[in-house]
């Protein structure tokens, strides 16, 4: 078979997998409870949904700019400045198909055989795979629950070596919930100064999913890593908008276009009509995004009470995001016997944390983007599990 090396070392996303599975349970006549995939449970609200509509009928049914329509770039730059109070430049923004997009061209952009990137472990399983596509070396930056999915920036900044070329950072955290302090970002950034040569790629896709009035700090707000900071964001958590396929990054002004050659290599632009709707989305009523937040927020305190109460788990608060990582070793399963063991017995699909990477042992991942009546049968279904082991 004449396929590259590097196609034997992509990874995959566990979620697409158990979704697939926890689907075909379903089709077989199973009561299947999904905490398994990352993605609201809301529809888009309407407002976005008949501004896609509206585009098709003016008739934007062509190819647009690879980059992203001009206005939707303004729109995007607009909500850049009211949510992180940076001023950018429009020219800079590139909307891509979904945020993952902008972490591929990231990591194909500095990853090569030789080169090292860094990369939160447990954490989007993504970044490791796509790392390890390129050839590059992947080197975790180890998150424990001790510091709440954290990390102290001084052990970031010793990992650096001759050899590194981008860090990736993600704050709020998929799978943990975690959020970094802005005092570690902070150090983070002040320590980078001694190594002009290191790109940061920000993954902020959770950054307007926070609780108990913690704010997102973003990376963009440390002016000396302005000219070598790649931001990550995108319309599919905050607006409900997974299966739309949008997102946008913040390049530094000379990656901007090589991000640009990527898009017209890869796909060209994004749909159309699509991209209005992300006008909508940006600049539209705001209303549907708090009360996903106050839905969100009450599911997350109902799991919260309800992990730490089930035997031998214990579970710390998220803070971020719509995922529980509760601390399962006690329980006597991997990870991997838990989410298995779960689904085809129960009917609960959870993901294993070793799915997110090495570190992820002795957690499974919950997404709590599900209703309360939802989340209480699963964790009775939880309990009933536990008790019979
Ligand atoms: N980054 C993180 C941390 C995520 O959890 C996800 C989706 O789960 C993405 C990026 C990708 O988002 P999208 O669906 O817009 O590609």
């Amino acid at each position: 078979m004449g396929i590259s090396a590097k196609m034997s070392r992509l990874g995959t996303e566990t979620a697409f997998d158990v979704l697939a599975r926890a689907n075909a349970l379903a089709a077989g006549g199973m009561d299947v409870v999904n905490l398994g995939i990352g993605q609201p449970d809301f529809p888009t609200p309407s407002n976005i949904v008949e501004a896609a509509i509206k585009a098709l009928k003016d008739g934007h049914h062509g190819y647009t700019a690879a980059n992203g329509i001009p206005e939707l770039r303004i729109a995007v730059a607009e909500d850049i400045a009211k949510y992180r109070g940076v001023t950018v430049n429009p020219d800079h923004i590139i909307v891509v198909p979904g945020g993952k997009v902008t972490m591929a061209f990231a990591i194909e952009m500095f990853g090569e055989a030789g080169a090292e990137i860094m990369y939160p472990n447990p954490g989007f399983p993504i970044y490791e795979s796509m790392i390890r596509f390129t050839g590059a070396t992947p080197v975790p930056i180890p998150l424990i629950e001790e510091n709440g999915f954290s990390f102290d920036a001084d052990s970031v900044l010793a990992q650096i070596t001759g050899r590194t070329r981008l860090i990736i950072l993600n704050t709020p955290a998929n799978p943990t919930g975690g959020i970094v302090p802005p005092v570690e970002l902070e150090k983070l950034a002040e320590g980078l100064k001694k190594h002009p040569d290191v790109y940061v790629l920000s993954d902020e896709i959770y950054s307007r999913m926070t609780y108990d009035g913690e704010g997102h700090t973003s990376m963009l707000q440390f002016p000396a890593l302005r000219d070598r900071l790649v931001i990550l964001d995108g319309w599919s958590k905050t607006y409900a908008m997974t299966g739309w396929r949008m997102g946008w990054g913040l390049w530094p002004a000379d990656l901007a276009p090589h991000a640009q050659r990527l898009c017209v290599n890869f796909h060209s632009c994004v749909n159309a009509s699509a991209q209005y709707a992300g006008i909508e989305a940006l600049r539209g009523d705001q209303s549907p995004v708090d009360m996903m937040m106050e839905a969100f927020d009450a599911r997350r305190l109902l799991i919260h009470a309800r992990l730490n109460a089930a035997p031998g788990v214990r579970c710390v608060m998220p803070k971020g995001a719509f995922y529980a990582f509760p601390n399962i070793s006690s329980t006597g399963l991997s990870a991997k016997e838990m989410q298995d063991r779960l689904l085809s017995e129960k009917g609960v699909a959870v993901i294993a944390g070793t799915s997110f990477g090495a570190h992820g042992e002795g957690y499974v991942r919950f997404s709590y983007a599900n209703s309360l009546e939802n989340i209480e049968r699963a964790m009775d279904r939880f309990d009933d599990f536990l008790k019979g082991l």
